[in-house]
């Protein structure tokens, strides 16, 4: 019945028709056009993050996500000298300890509960009793678990105190609104494939650019070399170091149109926080509970707990995978859970659907017995 399948995944997400179009076309990487096009999502990349072009620039990456955070944790921070202070609560907040340990670079982490924000109370007191500490790195919107961290304190307390800050902001950054402006990090890093809703194939970073100058042979990788992939922009109007996924790229340009089309940031947000809350509510009066307490809800990704311990993830899954919905299974080990992202091409009758199909599944797979 449905042959259109929907990811309900926090990225790669449902694209749009549309988008897909854009990648039919083939162009060659040294075309005047492409360059053009590349100039351009730089461009708005930083009106999109309300970073001022004085301040700082954008730079594109080909690889997913975490080849842009192994990039910005390798440039930014010098080995032997400077040492970063990582608060995680979540699988990709305990990634960038691993990337920083495979760099050589000094690191200290602070590790807070998967369901619990990261306290910036905590953090500030950690770099009080560490001098040594010159880099902060947090997650935004943890996609671990769908929690979200507060930025609005912390990172501008941080600036004031010379701390160089970097924000996975991978899988907020334009589905949450962020003013670069007002909260000043130095790095931020996202990727084509989630709230831009773009097709998966480039990391983008927006940096400051008087801290990137500073750089200059801190990488130990040359492919993954931020600070050259940047000057290759600069100093040639758009063009890409090394072959560059055109095709993405170009379908990119087109998520961002439509992006701008929908209302920007703010309406995007307002729109995955109403399917968010209808998710939510729906599966809550079907008997599951969510793992994240409301108030730190992300509205991108929600977990759930499985309803029952004879809850079956893999048949449930399978059966909304042949009613055409992609789900994710849960990402943290204390609690048996499951996860609904709600990004992409995705609209209200779109969750109704699922819901009611949700419903079904378990008219039909009643538990047995009550007790066991
Ligand atoms: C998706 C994501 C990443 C990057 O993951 P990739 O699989 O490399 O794209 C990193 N951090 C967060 C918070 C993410 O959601």
């Amino acid at each position: 019945m449905n042959k259109r399948t929907l990811l309900l995944t926090p990225g790669p997400a449902t694209l749009s028709n549309t988008v897909k179009q854009a990648m039919t076309i083939d162009h060659g990487t040294w075309d005047s056009e492409y360059k053009d096009v590349t100039q351009k999502i730089r461009t708005a990349l930083l009106k999109i993050g309300h970073a001022a072009e004085d301040k700082y620039t954008s730079i594109l990456l080909q690889g997913s996500g975490t080849y842009g955070v192994e990039a910005t944790l390798s440039t930014a921070i010098s080995r032997g000298t400077d040492t970063v202070l990582i608060a995680a609560n979540g699988a990709y907040g305990r990634r960038m300890s691993e990337i920083a340990d495979y760099a050589g670079i000094s690191h200290l982490d602070i590790c807070f509960k998967d369901t619990e924000p990261i306290d910036e109370k905590i953090v500030l007191e950690m770099i009080k009793k560490h001098s040594e500490i010159t880099h902060f790195a947090l997650v935004h919107n943890e996609t671990t678990t769908g929690i979200v961290n507060p930025l609005s304190n912390l990172l501008p307390k941080l600036h004031s105190l010379g701390i160089i800050t970097i924000v996975d902001a991978m899988s907020s950054f334009g589905g949450i609104p962020l003013d670069l402006n007002e909260l000043k990090p130095d790095y931020l890093i996202s990727s084509s494939n989630k709230c831009v809703q773009g097709a998966p194939g480039f990391a983008f970073i927006i940096a400051n650019k008087k801290v990137l100058a500073n750089t200059a042979g801190n990488s130990a990788s040359l492919s993954l070399d931020l600070y050259q992939q940047y000057l290759c922009f600069e100093n040639n109007a758009g063009k890409w170091r090394f072959t560059s996924p055109t095709h993405v790229v170009f379908a990119f340009y087109e998520a961002l149109l439509e992006l701008q089309d929908e209302g920007g940031v703010k309406a995007r947000y307002l729109r995955y926080s109403q399917l968010e809350q209808q998710l939510r509510n729906g599966l809550k009066t079907l008997g599951f509970e969510p793992l994240i307490a409301a108030k730190y809800q992300s509205p991108v990704i929600t977990s759930f707990k499985y309803p029952s311990s004879s809850f079956n993830f893999d048949n449930f899954y399978l059966y909304l995978k042949n009613h055409g919905f992609i789900i994710y299974p849960g990402k943290i080990t204390e609690v048996a859970s499951f996860r609904i992202g709600n990004i992409g091409a995705v609209y209200s009758k779109d969750i109704a659907r699922l819901l009611r199909t949700i419903k079904d599944y378990l008219l039909r797979n009643q538990p047995k017995t009550s007790n066991q």
